[in-house]
């Protein structure tokens, strides 16, 4: 029997709430057992009626029922028409670059983004003849001089891992486009609950559904969406090429965890919002970084297109890196981790973790000191965490 897989048909996408997406886009009930969560396809191989005959699965390197779910609940929520999902979200960066990308090219990214990415373009695809210039996106003339020479390329990441740096997506969509760049958007840290970017221009969202999109620290995985049907035939050809999609059963625990996206981002946000009031007021911080804060210097743009600040804030305290290190190490509620964008709230040094792969020189131009401190504001009560970091201010 075939496998129901038109959902889309019966819920219209643009008419329904981003709550009920969550819950029901790109999964119907299994029709051969009525079971209501989408199975674990756990198979490689699929059997064909005739040659050239199949029910749209061969090998589940190509696709996967389970996979494909995925997919359509992701593309639902960005308010695209097609996903493609990945074994990380460095493998969706990677064949982003390959697809998109050959020798001689230039890509145009954000100087504050994730040090792994920082590390595929600068120590990777270099070897393969690709030029890459990191930009303040943030500063739109930065931004305008940067694209008045072509780029295949504009990759943004808004906010920025780890200082929160924020480029306006309307400007960049416009701008990239000049210069003949496809425009993408690191949609990682806000989630389509938060921040819609293909709504404002950008071409495609790229996620690590490591972090909010699954948001239970329990699965690795990264997500390719777009509108555009070329590009997206691009990611999955190349996808296949290299071998890079994401295992069944790590979709299957993500269409669990998408389900409350919406619901957890809202509380994310509200908690993160306490504990930056609280941070802002304490006399050892010398600087924090929150965009839902009125103090942040992009405020206004933060107001236009997010829909709230976040769960994700740092901050340095007096004493530099030491008394900041001192302050990672007194931590006991909140967890010392290299991740982000789950509900335990985790506490995180840029500088030895998630940064390390930058070159010293290009980490400290751009803000990210040995002693900033990133804290992914989880799903606790936000007076135990404003507990927990107040005795560990104190250390
Ligand atoms: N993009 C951002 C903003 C990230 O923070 C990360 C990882 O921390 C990635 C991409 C890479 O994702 P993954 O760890 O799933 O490969």
């Amino acid at each position: 029997m075939p496998i129901a897989l038109d959902f889309e048909t019966d819920v219209s996408q643009t008419d329904r709430s981003l709550e009920t997406l969550a819950l029901h886009a790109g999964a119907s009930p299994d029709p051969a057992t009525g079971a209501l969560l989408t199975p674990i396809y756990q198979s490689t191989t699929y059997v064909m009626e005739s040659v050239g005959n199949h029910k749209g699965f061969t090998y589940s390197r190509t696709a996967n029922p389970t996979v494909s779910a995925l997919e359509r609940r992701l593309a639902a929520l960005e308010g695209a028409d097609h996903a493609s999902c990945f074994g990380t979200g460095l493998g969706a960066t990677t064949a982003l670059a390959l697809a998109l990308l050959q020798a001689g090219d230039r890509a145009v990214l954000s100087d504050v983004v994730y040090g792994g990415t920082v590390r595929l373009f600068q120590q990777v695809l270099a070897r393969f003849g690709v030029e890459t210039d990191f930009v303040d996106t943030a500063d739109p003339q930065a931004l305008e001089a940067a694209l008045r020479r072509p780029a295949k390329l504009l990759f943004v990441e808004t906010p920025a891992n780890p200082t929160l740096k924020l480029t306006d997506v309307e400007l960049a969509a416009r701008l990239g486009h000049t210069a003949g760049a496809v425009v993408v958007v690191d949609n990682t840290l806000l989630t389509p609950a938060l921040q819609r970017p293909l709504d404002l221009g950008a071409d495609v969202v790229l996620h690590s559904t490591t972090k909010f999109i699954e948001g239970h620290n329990a699965t690795l995985g990264g997500a390719l969406i777009t509108r555009d049907a070329g590009l997206h035939e691009r990611f999955t050809f190349l996808r296949n090429a290299i071998g890079a999609i994401q295992s069944p059963f790590n979709a299957w625990l993500t269409l669990q965890g998408v389900k409350t996206l919406p619901l957890r981002m809202e509380r994310h946000s509200a908690n993160a919002l306490r504990v930056a009031r609280f941070l802002e007021e304490h006399p050892r911080v010398t600087r924090l970084l929150y965009p839902g804060l009125d103090s942040f210097p992009q405020r206004e743009l933060a107001r236009r297109q997010q829909r709230s600040g976040g769960a994700l804030m740092a901050f340095e305290v007096e004493g530099g890196a030491e008394a900041g290190v001192r302050v990672m190490n007194g931590v006991r509620l909140c967890a010392l981790a290299e991740n982000l964008g789950a509900a335990e709230t985790l506490v995180t040094h840029p500088a030895s973790m998630t940064h390390a792969a930058v070159p010293l020189e290009q980490r400290l131009a751009t803000g990210i000191t040995d002693g900033l401190i990133r804290v992914s504001v989880g799903l606790e009560s936000p007076d135990d965490l404003i507990d927990d970091l107040s005795r560990a201010l104190k250390a």
